[in-house]
């Protein structure tokens, strides 16, 4: 059977029948970064209760069904507009949950809105990354992505950043030759509605080729599916894809680029 990797899921909103399918679908790996509740946060202990909760339980909950879930801690882009509240999570993240086992990047982080407060955290976080030597994980906005890759564009042309270490997620066909000319990792998150289809994939990889591109679900409280990544590989193989290929995006990219932390500690 084939073996599959979900480098962006946020199984906090999934149930365990998803980890069962998933599991079965021949999911080893999952990657879980930080995401948005769905509700405003009032108090930094909301984001200290969500981080432990991630990196133990959920740890745990996968493991049960034969996945090793590792985490990316972040200030989530949606998140990073309050003030003074944003800082004070930005510093407890750095202090006290960015060393832990299983966090392998920081993320996701980026626009939402794309304004200066989200801005000001973005370039923080991206700044803690540098120093301390981790992968960053970037979400690109629903709207207007070609708008935030400019923005990054002159971030990364002021800072100095290893785009070895960055990835650079939910990339479309208006966003993807800038993420791979720039020599970072790309992520293409497979939605049964909005977001790409396989069949965009499939165009996409055709067109780019396999390498640096990794396929994620992406799966949270909305209309999405945990098993994107394996219906992908499926729907390469029929339109008659490269092996490699396939096998690049849906599981040793991945494997690749988190393998750069030293807390991603599964092997093949
Ligand atoms: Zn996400």
């Amino acid at each position: 059977m084939s073996r599959f990797f979900d480098p962006h899921i946020h199984m906090y909103s999934r149930t365990t029948d998803d980890y069962e399918r998933m599991s079965l679908s021949g999911i080893e790996v999952i990657v879980q970064p930080s995401f948005w509740l769905g509700s405003l946060r009032t108090n930094v202990g909301t984001f200290v209760d969500y981080w432990e909760h991630m990196i133990s339980y959920e740890t745990k909950r996968a493991k049960e069904f034969g996945i090793e879930q590792f985490v990316c801690i972040s200030v989530n882009p949606k998140e990073s507009v309050s003030r003074p509240l944003a800082f004070e999570a930005t510093d407890t993240m750095e202090k006290r949950f960015l060393d832990r086992e299983r966090v392998v990047a920081v993320g996701e982080i980026g626009y939402n809105l794309i304004n200066e407060l989200e801005e000001e955290i973005f370039v923080k976080q991206l700044e803690i990354c540098k120093n301390k030597n981790m992968l960053a994980m970037i979400h690109l906005p629903h709207l207007d992505k070609p708008k935030a890759m400019d923005k990054m564009e002159r971030i990364f042309k002021e800072n100095k950043y290893n785009f070895d270490k960055i990835l650079i997620d939910h990339n479309t066909e208006e966003t993807i030759q800038k993420t791979l000319s720039w020599g970072a990792w790309a992520g293409l998150s497979v939605y049964p509605r909005t977001k790409l289809s396989p069949g965009r994939v499939i165009d996409i990889v055709n067109r780019y080729g396999g390498d640096k591109i990794m396929v994620n679900s992406a799966a949270d409280w909305g209309i999405s599916d945990p098993l994107s990544v394996p219906l992908t590989a499926r729907e390469m193989r029929k339109n008659n894809c490269r092996r490699d290929d396939i096998e690049k995006v849906t599981f040793y990219n991945a494997y690749e680029y988190y393998r750069q932390s030293d807390k991603f500690t599964w092997r093949l």
